[in-house]
């Protein structure tokens, strides 16, 4: 079943006739949508939307420093315009927020989701996505293509890509979230809030705190990063990953070889 946020974000392209969403900036859509919107340097937030009798009023951190993010931000607080007036005064959202991508019923997911669909509309992204195989250099190109946060594009890639991925993001050397594509080969990923595996690219990043460095995929066993018996012992996966320096956190990627250790 397609979820309000999914619809919501729907309806605002065709009320606007948006064929393409990075032909629009998102503020220009939060003002036709009769909120006001403001840019300044915020304490431990990323965005806020406070709600009048009325209207309400978006507010961006202006500290932040890449566009794609920034843009899935004002995306983000026009999802809880459009879905979450009347059932909070206002709503504050830092990093954890644009983490919360799966809490049943949180209204944090929903503002994601919308976001989501608004600046990567399911139609348009599965045309994209089809069109290389699957490496974080994609993701990337993606997130450029698409003008969103990294993190985002990945969670698109694993839900609407043709390719069967699983995510971990990893802080301070712990797992914080994972997700899997619906076609999987392993159903049961590591727990969160469990370490990285000193086997993982992941570790080595946390472990020398590289995380100005790229790094190259390279394959592992299946108990690196999932916790399934279904999967055989002997199946090789590729892992590779994004760091994210400022976070001390990276964003792992790990996908199905096809090939048996010999
Ligand atoms: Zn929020």
């Amino acid at each position: 079943m397609t979820s309000k946020a999914i619809l919501e974000a729907q309806q605002l392209l065709k009320r606007y006739a948006i064929e393409d969403p990075t032909e629009i900036p998102i503020e220009v859509l939060i003002q036709a949508q009769g909120a006001m919107y403001d840019e300044r340097p915020m304490n431990g937030a990323e965005g806020r939307i406070i709600f009048g009798a009325k209207s309400a009023s978006i507010t961006v951190n202006s500290l932040i420093t890449h566009t794609e993010k920034r843009r899935f931000v004002r995306a983000h607080e026009l999802g809880h315009l459009s879905l979450h007036r009347g059932l909070q005064p206002y709503y504050r959202c830092d990093d954890s927020a644009f983490q919360d991508w799966s809490r049943s019923g949180s209204h944090e997911s929903e503002a994601n989701t919308f976001a989501s669909e608004l600046l990567m509309p399911s139609d348009l992204f599965r045309h994209e996505a089809v069109k290389q195989p699957f490496s974080t250099a994609y993701i990337t190109e993606l997130s450029r293509l698409f003008q969103t946060s990294l993190t985002s594009t990945a969670i698109r890639y694993s839900r609407l890509g043709p390719e069967p991925i699983a995510i971990f993001w990893s802080q301070h050397g712990i797992i914080q979230w994972c997700c899997h594509s619906e076609g999987f080969i392993a159903r049961y990923l590591r727990k969160r809030k469990t370490a990285v595996h000193s086997d993982s690219i992941a570790y080595q990043f946390f472990q020398n705190g590289l995380f100005d460095l790229s790094c190259t995929s390279q394959m592992v066993l299946p108990d690196v990063w999932f916790d399934d018996r279904r999967v055989p012992k002997d199946l090789l996966f590729y892992e590779d990953c994004i760091p994210m320096p400022r976070l001390e956190a990276t964003l792992s990627f790990v996908w199905s070889s096809g090939e048996f250790k010999s």
